[in-house]
């Protein structure tokens, strides 16, 4: 499963970053970034869908391979 951040929808809410800190970080204007390189852990998925599911944005997809 892969995760994509689309960084012209971010709003800088950091939803995702405090629900997903391992996924997640911000930038120095608090704009969202990813910490990984597009993989998603398996034991990470569940944190990953959840921040699909709160980001008011919906910048954050995932996909299977
Ligand atoms: S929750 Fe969405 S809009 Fe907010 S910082 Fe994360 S990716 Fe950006």
């Amino acid at each position: 499963m892969r995760i994509n951040l689309d960084s012209d929808a971010c709003q800088g809410h950091n939803r995702c970053y405090m629900l997903a800190p391992e996924l997640f970080d911000t930038d120095d204007e608090g704009y969202a970034v990813l910490r990984i390189d597009g993989e998603i852990p398996k034991d990470l998925e569940e944190k990953a869908m959840l921040a699909v599911d709160n980001c008011p944005e919906f910048a954050i997809e995932v996909a299977d391979d």
